[in-house]
This record gives C-alpha cells, structure tokens and sequence, in this order.
C-alpha cells in the first residue's frame, strides 16, 4: 500500500455520507499559502511561479498517481477559482479603476466558465453511468476491451480512472476530474474558452489597476511600471493573482487551439497518441507541457 494511501482515512463528514481525503485537502491550504509566500517579494514571486509546477509534477508522479481517483486537482482548480475571484471582487474592483461593465464582462465569463465546466463534468457522469449499465460482455460493434472485458462502440476507448471505455475519448482531465469525450467535448472547449477569456481578461484588469497603466488603443490599456506593487499585501497578492491568471489563461488558449486543431483533423488526442511517433507533428511543445500540467495528451 502507498504512503499516501495510508493516510487516506476517510473521516465521515458529520452528519453525511461525504467523504474527504488528505490529498483532496492540501490545495485547500497550500493554493492560500503560496500566493501569501509569492507576494512578498519579487523573488518570492519568481520562485514560487518556478517550482510549483515542478513540485505537483513531483508529488503526481510519485504519490497522487497511484491512487485510484486523486480529488487534488479539482480542488486545485475549485478554490484557485474562488480566490481569484475574491481578490478581483474583494481587493481590485474597490480601487474604483474598473468600469461596470468591465466588471461584467469578467463575471459573465467566469460564469459561463464556471458552468460549462460543470456540464463538462454532468455529461462526463451520464458517459460513464451508461457505459457502466449499458454494453455488456459480447455486445457492441468495435474491438473487445480487454480490461472492460467487452465489445465496445468503434472510437471507444478504455480510461484507467473512470474504469470504463468512453466514446470518442480525448483523455481524462485531471484539473476538471472527468474524462473527456465526444459527448462533452463541446462544453469542454466552451469551457476552455470562456475560462480562457475570464482569466486573461481579468489579468489584464487587474494589473493596469495595481501598476502604472498606459493607453495602446481607445480603452485598451496595459501595465507599465509594476515596481511598487510589493509595498502592501493586498496590492502584491493582486499582482500575483494576476500573473497567476495570465499563465494559466494562456495554457488554457494552447489546448484550445490543440483541440481545434484536433477537430479540424477529424481525430482525438487518444487516436493521435496511439499514432507512430513519425506522425506527431508540432505536438511535441504540448507533450513536453502535459506532464506538468497533468493532462494525459
Ligand atoms: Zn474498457
Ligand atoms: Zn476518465
């Protein structure tokens, strides 16, 4: 038994059937903890954004991995989600520097994020239910699954998480906790997108509130001189909430466009990864990131 199974005692919420566990607890602390660390100073800053990725990489590969169904991500992505929020809501928007309707727009997409992300994650639930009820040993058109042990539609295939075979299978995303499919793949990049444009959107709001900001065209405007931000607490945690919003916008604008991309070839990631690799073409940058950000590419 792992190390971390071990410590997997689920203690029984009171009064519920509800269930949690260690590793679905640390991002409740550690997500609060490193955005307090990195907006000391500018080199807390840079450390942080450095070696976060390389430790949740460490900690997948050598523990979370080998449990049956981490709940680490999702947490992950649940309370990064509510505390950018609430710095944007709490800390920046009082600097009366946003429009309204700036705001608006922010909160629109963040909803429309935060929505598509849970149709993702309904549509997921329903694939799996009717996989799990629905084709039985021998039943089906396609090859047999050996571990399902039957006959599954063609362009299903296995996912070791959800232990079943998913039609139309991208690969299972671990930040949202559900497998991607062709039953939910459009709310998966209707999500990628409206997060993609909330997070950006609001880094952009945020940093020409906290930094010195100059006009590029009309009302677009950027950050200038950001050097004074560490001065106080709430304005250093903006700073880096914001640049916390434009790295993960930007890899959420990669996979959007990988999976476009995808489309426009009439294949899925899963195929493709079961491809030779003389076929893989400018697939490599994706590949050599997926590890980090811990979706199976
Ligand atoms: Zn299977
Ligand atoms: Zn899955």
């Amino acid at each position: 038994m792992h190390i971390l199974e071990k410590f997997r005692m689920p203690c029984a919420w009171r009064g519920s059937a509800k269930q949690i566990s260690v590793d679905a607890v640390i991002p409740l602390f550690a997500v609060p903890a490193l955005a307090v660390i990195a907006a000391q100073t500018l080199f807390c800053t840079i450390i942080i954004f450095v070696t976060t990725p390389v430790l949740v990489h460490y900690l997948h590969h050598n523990f979370l991995r080998f449990l049956l169904r981490t709940k680490f991500f999702f947490v992950w992505t649940i309370v990064s989600v509510i505390m950018l929020m609430l710095v944007f809501e709490i800390t920046v928007v009082p600097l009366l520097e946003i429009l309204p309707e700036e705001n608006l727009v922010f909160i629109i997409c963040v909803v429309g994020g935060i929505w598509c992300g849970y149709l993702t994650r309904l549509k997921a639930d329903r694939m799996t239910q009717n996989a799990g009820q629905g084709l039985e040993l021998g039943e089906g058109s396609g090859e047999l699954c050996l571990i399902c042990r039957r006959r599954t539609p063609p362009r299903a295939y296995h996912c070791r998480t959800c232990q079943t075979c998913i039609l139309g299978r991208e690969y299972h995303c671990k930040w949202l906790d559900c497998c991607i499919g062709s039953s939910n793949l459009r709310w998966y990049l209707a999500c990628l997108l409206f997060s993609a444009i909330a997070f950006i959107y609001g880094s952009n709001l945020t940093m020409t509130s906290v930094c010195h900001p100059f006009i590029l065209i009309a009302t677009v405007l950027l950050p200038d001189d950001c050097s004074d931000v560490y001065y106080q607490l709430d304005i250093a945690l903006c700073f880096v909430s914001a640049i916390y919003s434009l790295l993960v916008g930007l890899v959420l604008v990669c996979y959007l466009i990988y999976h476009l991309w995808l489309i426009y070839l009439g294949t899925t990631s899963n195929e493709r990864r079961n491809l030779p690799p003389s076929s893989h073409y400018g697939e490599s940058v994706l590949k050599s990131l997926s590890p980090i950000f811990c979706c199976k590419v």
